[in-house]
């Protein structure tokens, strides 16, 4: 499955904002944007003044599919779903993202990073409703159980990410059983509950024209 391998710290910089791809190092002063929150290159800091709408409109769909490590025609699928579903487009495509199955592992603390998320998905560590599930793009339902697999449990990234579950902030549309090890997608979210500071709006202007 291709996937953007280059410098995560780089694609933060370049939306001029946390798009938390590296896990703890995220929510750390070793984070690159608390350092040198400008565009990367010899000509970063420059690069902020020139803004048409179509950038901020390009830029923030860049600034969406980066957090969610989604490629751009995979991201284009995305929409065209979210356009279909009844309700506001924007919303759609940010619950549909929501409810992907590396993003679920990721919130419900069993990993510290969508990445290694997807990781421990592809390696076979994680079951929905019991049953084995190793796509990342997988999509959650409401009322799905999300676990690591019995011979998973205790996998030290895991056990480890969970310690800082809450740290990390949580969403009223997941629960986590710490006993059992296992998370739940209870109901699904309104666009203010879901933490991801973007202006889905311009990303449906931009996919308009
Ligand atoms: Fe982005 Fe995380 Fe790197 Fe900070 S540490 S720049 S949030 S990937």
């Amino acid at each position: 499955m291709a996937r953007y391998t280059g410098p995560k710290c780089k694609l933060c910089r370049r939306e001029g904002t946390k798009l938390f791809l590296k896990g703890d190092r995220c929510y750390s002063e070793r984070c690159a944007i608390e350092k040198r929150n400008y565009p990367p290159g010899e000509h970063g800091r420059s690069r902020f003044s020139r803004r048409s709408n179509y950038r901020i409109q390009l830029r923030e769909k860049q600034k969406l599919r980066r957090m969610y490590q989604i490629l751009e025609r995979q991201f284009r699928n995305y929409f065209e779903r979210a356009d279909r579903m009844k309700g506001v487009t924007g919303e759609n495509l940010l619950r549909l993202l929501e409810c992907r199955m590396d993003n679920m592992v990721y919130r419900m603390g069993f990993a510290p990073s969508r990445a290694t998320a997807r990781q421990l998905i592809l390696h076979n560590h994680f079951q929905v409703n019991g049953k084995r599930v190793n796509v990342p793009s997988y999509q959650v339902q409401v009322g799905d159980r999300v676990a690591p697999r019995e011979k998973s449990r205790n996998l030290l990234v895991i056990e480890e990410s969970l310690k800082k579950y809450g740290s990390r902030g949580t969403v009223p549309y997941i629960s986590v059983d710490m006993n059992t090890r296992e998370g739940a997608y209870v109901e699904e979210p309104t666009r203010d509950v879901i933490p991801v500071p973007i202006e889905e709006n311009l990303i449906v202007e931009l996919y308009s024209k």
